[in-house]
C-alpha cells in the first residue's frame, strides 16, 4: 500500500508516512486506495480478541509490516489497559456505548497513543532513518498526556506538548504536567489549541526550521491525528465494536449500524469513515459538537467557515475551530483531487473559510450528519443519563449523546442499532461532572472526584486517584512567538 500527500506529495510506503507525520507540501497522508474488509472476513474477526483485530485492520494499510510484527504491538499496547480496550455497552434497546477510556491517560487517544510508540520505532528501522526524533504534539487536553505516556522514555524520541494554558481542564493539565521522563518536555502556550496546532504546522512546513533540527541531529514527526500511524489503530474500534455487536447477538452480519462521535480535530470519526469505506456497514455517522459547531455548519452547508468566536467549554478536547482531519474528507469529496484540495486550504489559510459544493457534499459523503449542542443541553444530558441508567457520562460523551437524542427527534423513524462513541472517563473532568449529575460544585478537581466517587457509589481510576502526590515538573509558559525556539532548545539550539 502506496500512500500520497492530499496536496500532491508522494508516494511515499506506510513506514514512511509515519515518521514524516505530515508531508513537505502541508498536506496528510491518506492511502492509495481502501483496502476492503468483507462480512466473511468481519465475521472472522468476532472469534477475535481486540489486539488481533487491531492488528487484523492496520495489516491492510502498513504492508511494509507483517500481521505479527503489529500483534506483537497491539498486544503490548492494550497490555496497558483495565480490561478490555474498547468494550461495548448496552444502556438501552438499540443504544450502545463503545468505551475507549481504560487506557493509561482514561480518554479515547490511548488506543492510537499506545501503539503509535511502537509503529514510528519500527518505522524508523524499515526506512533507515538515523535521526533522533522529536515529537511535537498540539494538544486541546487529552492527545498531550496520552503521547507522554506513549513517548516517554523511548529510545532516539524527545517529545514536546504545547497546550493552551487557559484552554484545558484542572486534571488534564495536572496529568500533563507531572509527566516524568527523560525525554519529556511540556509546554503551555498562551493561547487556545487553533494557536498551538497553527504554530506546530508552521513548524513543519518551514524548511528553515526543518534545517536546525536537522543539523541538531533530530527528524520532527507528529504524534497528531494528522499522523497517519494515529487513524489507523482508531479503526479497527469500529470493526471491533460491530463485532461485538454480533457475538451479543444485537445485531446480524451485514445489518446496517448508526455511529456518534463527540468530534474536535475530526480524527475519531474519519476512522470511522475509512471503515464504512472498507465494507464495514455503517449508515450514519453523525458528529457531535458542542457549541464551537464549525463542523454542524459545515456538514449542512458545505461551508467551513472557521472565522467566528471560540467558546471555552466543559468538553474542552473539542473546542477546536480549524478541524485538521476533515482535510482528509475533503480529498474524497473532490474525487481525490489534490490540485482541488490545495486551493480550499489556501483559502482556509488566507480567508479562513473553504466552500465544498452542497450537492457534492451530499453526493460522495451522505453518511456525515452534524448535530451540536449547548453547555446547559450537555449538562441536562449528564443528569438525565445519570438518572435514567445510573451511567456517569463525561462532558464529551454526553455532546455525542445529546446529539444521538437530536437525530432521533428528526428521523424517528430509525430503529438502527446506534453506537455512541465515548470518549473520556467522566473522571477526567469531576468538577463539571459533579456539578451537572448532583449539582454540587467544588472547584478543586481531586476534591471533586473524591465528592462524586461518594454520590454515586463509583470508583475513582488509579490514574487519577494518583495525582495529588505527583509533584508538578513542566511550568514553562510561553507566547506564541516563543515557541519555534523555545522547542529548539529543548534538544541543545539556543534559545
Ligand atoms: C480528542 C477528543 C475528542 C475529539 O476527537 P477528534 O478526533 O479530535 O475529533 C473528543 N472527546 C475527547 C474526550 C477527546 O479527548
Amino acid at each position: 500500500m502506496k500512500f500520497f500527500s492530499t496536496r500532491g506529495f508522494g508516494p511515499v510506503s506506510g513506514a514512511e508516512a509515519i515518521v514524516k507525520g505530515l508531508a513537505d507540501d502541508g498536506g496528510l497522508f491518506v492511502p492509495e486506495s481502501f483496502p476492503e474488509i468483507t462480512l466473511e472476513d468481519i465475521g472472522d474477526l468476532a472469534a477475535l480478541e481486540y489486539p488481533e483485530r487491531s492488528a487484523y485492520i492496520m495489516s491492510k494499510y502498513l504492508t511494509d509490516f507483517s500481521y505479527e510484527e503489529l500483534l506483537g504491538y497491539t498486544k503490548k499496547a492494550y497490555s496497558r489497559f483495565d480490561g478490555e480496550a474498547a468494550p461495548v455497552i448496552k444502556v438501552d434497546d438499540g443504544l450502545f456505548l463503545l468505551e475507549l477510556f481504560h487506557g493509561p491517560t482514561l480518554a479515547f487517544k490511548d488506543i492510537a497513543l499506545t501503539v503509535l510508540p511502537y509503529l514510528l520505532t519500527g518505522s524508523k528501522k524499515k526506512t533507515g532513518a538515523e535521526k533522533k526524533t522529536q515529537i511535537l504534539v498540539a494538544t486541546s487536553g487529552d492527545t498531550g498526556k496520552a503521547a507522554l505516556e506513549g513517548f516517554k522514555n523511548v529510545d532516539g524520541v524527545e517529545i514536546t506538548v504545547l497546550y493552551p494554558a487557559e484552554g484545558v481542564s484542572d486534571m488534564q493539565k495536572r496529568q500533563m504536567i507531572t509527566t516524568d521522563g527523560k525525554n519529556v518536555h511540556v509546554l503551555g502556550v498562551k493561547g487556545n489549541f487553533d494557536d498551538a496546532q497553527t504554530a506546530v504546522k508552521k513548524i513543519f512546513s518551514d524548511p528553515e526550521m526543518k534545517q536546525k533540527f536537522s543539523d541538531l541531529g533530530y527528524e520532527l514527526s507528529s504524534a497528531n491525528s494528522i499522523n497517519f500511524g494515529r487513524l489507523v489503530p482508531q479503526i479497527a474500534y469500529y470493526f471491533s465494536s460491530y463485532c461485538d455487536l454480533i457475538n451479543a447477538e444485537e445485531i446480524e452480519l451485514g445489518q446496517l449500524v448508526n455511529f456518534v462521535v463527540p468530534s474536535g480535530n475530526f480524527g475519531n470519526i474519519l476512522a470511522g469513515y475509512y471503515a464504512k469505506r472498507m465494507g464495514l456497514p455503517i449508515q450514519h455517522l453523525i458528529v457531535a459538537s458542542n457549541c464551537n459547531d464549525v463542523l454542524t455548519d459545515f456538514f449542512s452547508t458545505g461551508k467551513y467557515d472557521s472565522k467566528r468566536p471560540f467558546h471555552k467549554t466543559i468538553s474542552p478536547s473539542m473546542d477546536i475551530l480549524v478541524s485538521s482531519n476533515l482535510e482528509r474528507l475533503v480529498y474524497e469529496i473532490v474525487d481525490r483531487d489534490p490540485k482541488k484540495v490545495t486551493a480550499l486550504m489556501n483559502d482556509l489559510k488566507e480567508f479562513g473559510l473553504y466552500v465544498v459544493d452542497e450537492d457534492t457534499l451530499y453526493d460522495k459523503a451522505p453518511e456525515f450528519l452534524g448535530y451540536s449542542c449547548t453547555e446547559e443541553e450537555t449538562k441536562e444530558t449528564i443528569d438525565n443519563f445519570y438518572d435514567d441508567y445510573s451511567y456517569l457520562l463525561d462532558p464529551h460523551t454526553a455532546v455525542g449523546v445529546t446529539a444521538f437524542f437530536k437525530y432521533m427527534n428528526e428521523v424517528y423513524d430509525d430503529t438502527t442499532p446506534t453506537v455512541v462513541v465515548s470518549t473520556a472517563s467522566a473522571y477526567k473532568f469531576p468538577q463539571s461532572v459533579l456539578d451537572a449529575s448532583c449539582h454540587i460544585k467544588e472547584s478543586d478537581a481531586i476534591k471533586a472526584a473524591k465528592r462524586l466517587s461518594r454520590m454515586t457509589s463509583t470508583e475513582i481510576p488509579q490514574a487519577i486517584a494518583s495525582l495529588n502526590d505527583k509533584p508538578v515538573l513542566h511550568t514553562l509558559v510561553v507566547e506564541k512567538s516563543e515557541i519555534a525556539d523555545t522547542v529548539l532548545s529543548f534538544v541543545g539550539g539556543k534559545e
